[in-house]
């Protein structure tokens, strides 16, 4: 009797669990298969001075190969990475790519600038990162400046004096950091001026309606302003039409990326745009 109730309310809960719920409960056992396969790859999307127009970087975005269902946006699987903790052995493989890809293209003689790679809490938090990104510096003998770390307002201001110290480190280790997403979190001004960042990134979503909406106008103003006055360099993402560009630009915006200039690539069609990129200009 007991035993029959429990059962139909457990398939009472089944039949009632949200379709995100069901999918989220199948993606944390595969997400944990897929990292024991290392079905990830990272797409690589160039960053470009405003001022002049040169190619100075790109940010790493990794996505995820399923057998079954194809290229799979980091936008569904890393929020379930973080909160199960997979996204640390996740990251893990991602600075390794980058590292083995960096490795290659230097010794091809390419110019890469610096890579951007995207760190999120549990990263910061519950692993140590600061031993990891020295790992894969001494084993692919790379300059430290090949990397920048990109971390959102959101992880630093849970943490504020945890991630000063693990900013600190990065930085000694001669890593540039960012602080991505910027403007959609709440930063304390006062912890902002004391921590070791050397960039802004000013959220997609302010970019989006420029140059036409007044609110964006003010935030992005307002960021250029705030990032230049603390001594921070500002990027802008997610930029995809002249006008926005033009903006940005006129505002005193450093740098730039977005699908006006370039769409994230997979390595070897980077490797690729690099190589054309080195013709062009040599
Ligand atoms: P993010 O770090 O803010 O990355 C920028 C996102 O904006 C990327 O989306 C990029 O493809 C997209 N984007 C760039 N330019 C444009 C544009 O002009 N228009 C539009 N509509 N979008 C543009 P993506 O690759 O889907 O990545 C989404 C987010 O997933 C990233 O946001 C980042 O938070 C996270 N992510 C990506 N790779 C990693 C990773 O290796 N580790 C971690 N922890 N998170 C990652
Ligand atoms: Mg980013
Ligand atoms: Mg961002
Ligand atoms: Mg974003």
């Amino acid at each position: 009797e007991a035993k029959g109730a429990g059962r139909n309310t457990y398939r009472f809960y089944q039949r009632n669990m949200t379709a995100e719920a069901q999918k989220r409960l199948h993606t944390e056992s595969s997400l944990r298969r897929a990292i024991d396969r290392k079905e990830f790859e990272v797409w690589y999307q160039p960053q470009f001075s405003l001022v002049d127009g040169a190619y100075l970087g790109a940010e790493a975005l990794v996505r995820w190969r399923d057998p079954e269902r194809g290229l799979i946006p980091p936008g569904d699987f890393i929020p379930l990475a973080e909160r199960s903790g997979l996204v640390i052995p996740l990251g893990e493989q991602v600075l390794e790519q980058v590292g083995a890809a960096a490795r290659r293209w230097l010794d091809e003689g390419l110019e890469i600038g610096r890579i951007g790679v995207n760190v999120a809490g549990p990263q910061i938090d519950r692993s140590d990162i600061v031993a990891t990104l020295r790992a894969v510096i001494e084993h692919w003998r790379l300059p430290p400046s090949v990397f920048e770390i990109e971390i959102t307002e959101t992880v630093i201001m849970e943490n504020p004096d945890h991630g000063r110290r693990v900013l600190n480190d990065i930085m000694a280790l001669g890593i540039t950091t960012a602080i991505d997403d910027f403007g959609t979190g709440y930063s304390s001004l006062a912890y902002l001026k004391r921590l070791p960042i050397g960039t802004i990134k000013l959220d997609r979503a302010f970019v989006n309606d420029l140059p036409d909406d007044p609110s964006d106008i003010a935030i992005s103003r307002a960021v250029i302003a705030l990032g230049h006055s603390l001594g921070f360099k500002v990027i802008a993402e997610g930029i995809e039409t002249e006008a926005q560009r033009r903006f940005l630009r006129e505002e005193g915006c450093d740098e730039g990326q977005g699908y006006l200039f370039a769409r994230p690539m997979p390595a070897a069609e980077f490797g690729q745009w690099l190589r054309a990129l080195s013709t062009l200009t040599s």
